[in-house]
C-alpha cells in the first residue's frame, strides 16, 4: 500500500459506519479502557482487541512506555493518561508490549540502531550503550520484563494509585506474540511468568 492507497480508503471511509453510529460517537465517548501500545505497526489495539470505534482510548507510544509520573513537567503521554483516567474515568487500563519489539531490543542490545536518534535515547532512557547476551531475537522476556516496569510507573501515578486502591480502576499487562497473533496476561505475582489470555 502506498499514501495514494491510503487516500482512496480515506474517501471511501465514510460509508464504513452508519449514519446513526456517528451521530452517536459525535454526541461524545465513554471508553471502556485506555490502552497504551507501541507504536509499531504491527500491533493494533482495535485488531487486537474487537474494539469499535469510541470504545478505545489509546496512547501509543515508542516502545510503550510510560514516564514516570512528573506533573511539573509534564508530556503528552502524562496528558493523555490524566484525561482517561480522572476526565473519562475508564475502568480498566491495559499497557501492551510485544515481541520483536525495536524499542526493547534498542534497550536491551548494544548498537542496536539508536546512534543519531538522541530523542529516542532519551525516552526510553538509555544511553545506546546497554550490552546484555539476548538469545531470543524476538526479545519475549525483555518485552513482558518491560511491561512490568511500565505497570509499576503507571501504578505510582497519584490519581492511578488512588482509583486502584478504591476499586474504581484495574490495571492489566498483556504481551502481544507478533509470530503467533496471540495475547499473554501479566499475574499479579512478580515471579510468575505471563499466561496465555
Ligand atoms: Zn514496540
Amino acid at each position: 500500500m502506498s499514501y495514494e492507497d491510503f487516500v482512496e480508503h480515506a474517501r471511501r471511509h465514510p460509508g464504513v459506519l452508519s449514519e446513526r453510529q456517528r451521530a452517536e460517537l459525535a454526541a461524545g465517548q465513554k471508553p471502556d479502557a485506555l490502552f497504551i501500545g507501541c507504536s509499531d505497526s504491527r500491533v493494533i489495539p482495535s485488531q487486537i482487541t474487537g474494539a469499535e470505534p469510541g470504545r478505545l482510548f489509546e496512547l501509543r507510544t515508542a516502545g510503550n512506555v510510560v514516564p514516570e509520573y512528573a506533573p511539573d513537567s509534564a508530556s503528552a503521554e502524562m496528558a493523555t493518561i490524566e484525561y482517561a483516567v480522572l476526565q473519562l474515568g475508564v475502568p480498566d487500563i491495559i499497557v501492551c508490549g510485544h515481541s520483536h519489539c525495536g524499542a526493547v531490543t534498542a534497550l536491551t542490545v548494544a548498537g542496536r540502531g539508536l546512534e543519531g536518534l538522541p530523542a529516542l535515547c532519551c525516552w526510553l532512557g538509555t544511553d545506546g550503550a546497554t550490552a546484555a547476551e539476548v538469545r531470543d531475537p524476538a526479545v519475549r522476556a525483555e518485552s513482558k520484563r518491560h511491561v512490568r516496569d511500565q505497570l509499576r510507573t503507571l501504578h505510582e501515578y497519584p490519581f492511578v494509585r488512588d482509583r486502584v486502591a478504591a476499586g474504581e480502576l484495574r490495571l492489566h499487562g498483556w504481551f502481544y506474540e507478533i509470530d503467533t497473533g496471540r495475547v499473554h496476561v501479566c499475574p499479579q505475582a512478580a515471579e510468575d511468568d505471563f499466561l496465555p489470555l
